[in-house]
């Protein structure tokens, strides 16, 4: 049994903070948001008063926010009440700088930490079925595997310090891109009179095959578990993809990487998002073909 914090008790943290509990580990929570923490006492996590609070005595604290300054404002609030020897996890998706400022922040108290941020969406964190990629050190990510194992199936030690935010940016924005791409070729079917089906047993078997179409078909039919047969509810909502996008061309515009299609995709998504932001991500296909007669001659 391990003693561990968790701050941040949302959509994300709730459900991964009772899977802890579950596996028998004694977790203390806090969320400023009062029905957050109803919901997460009700699967096991003590509520404690503040994120102070709940660190107290604390071998791991995991924090799941809504975006970097939200954590750096955490861990910088928490850092100096914890024991030497503890180790911090952020599973937020926020951006690189600030990843590794909070690494820095730690490492200057003496404490070690890591980035573990997910895919596997709001079910993963229910079914424990998460994917973590993790940045750190190799001693970090040997103390943090057996906890994240209680949270998901499959972990990744992607590398030092901010290495784990870099693959789930660089994932998303081939998410992102491929997710348009199959959009695109259903809209030209249609246009051609070619069937969603006959596209997709071709494609799907061919070399345009994918995980945005095999697994997760913009068009209701041919995946049947696919939020397109669901009125396009989340699954993963637009305004998470446009979040991860942008954080994929911040990075890209810092580190000088020429990244033309994941900038067409995040202006994509911005369109999309200003009147769609709770529609699942797969829903732009009806943009795109309304925007048919924008490729007109
Ligand atoms: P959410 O908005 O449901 O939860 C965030 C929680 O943080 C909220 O309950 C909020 O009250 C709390 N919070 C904010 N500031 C706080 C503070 N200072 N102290 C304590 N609590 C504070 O968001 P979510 O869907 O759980 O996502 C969390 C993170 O996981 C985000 O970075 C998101 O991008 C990422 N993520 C989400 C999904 C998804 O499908 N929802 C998938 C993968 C990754």
């Amino acid at each position: 049994m391990t003693r561990i914090a968790f701050i941040g008790l949302g959509n994300m943290g709730g459900p991964m903070a009772g899977n802890l509990a579950g596996a028998g580990h004694a977790v203390v929570g806090f969320d400023l948001a009062s029905e957050s923490c109803a919901a997460a006492a009700a699967s096991g996590v003590v509520i404690a008063e503040n994120a102070r609070a709940a660190v107290e005595g604390a071998e791991i604290v995991i924090t799941m926010l809504p975006a970097g300054r939200h954590v750096r404002a955490v861990w910088s609030e928490i850092i100096p009440v914890l024991a030497p020897g503890s180790l911090l996890i952020d599973c937020s998706t926020i951006d690189v700088e600030n990843a590794r400022a909070v690494h820095a922040l730690a490492a200057a108290a003496g404490l070690s930490a890591l980035d573990a941020p997910v895919s596997g969406g709001v079910g993963g964190a229910k079914a424990a079925t998460l994917t973590f990629m993790v940045g750190g050190t190799e001693a970090a990510f040997a103390a943090g595997q057996p906890v994240l194992a209680a949270m998901g199936k499959r972990i990744v030690h992607c590398g030092a310090a901010g290495a784990g935010q870099a693959a789930k940016i660089c994932n998303n924005m081939i998410l992102g891109i491929s997710m348009i791409a199959v959009c695109e070729a259903f809209v030209l079917a249609e246009k051609l009179g070619l069937s969603h089906q006959a596209l997709f047993d071709v494609a799907s078997t061919s070399s345009g095959q994918c995980w945005s179409l095999t697994s997760y078909c913009p068009v209701p039919g041919p995946v049947p578990a696919s939020p397109a047969n669901n009125a396009y509810r989340p699954g993963f909502a637009a305004a998470l993809m446009l979040k991860d996008l942008r954080l994929s061309q911040e990075a890209a515009g810092a580190a000088g990487a020429a990244t033309p299609l994941g900038a067409t995709a995040t202006e994509l998504y911005a369109r999309f998002a200003e009147h769609a932001a709770d529609t699942d991500f797969s829903g732009i296909i009806a943009m795109l073909r309304d925007s048919g007669a924008a490729n007109a001659p």
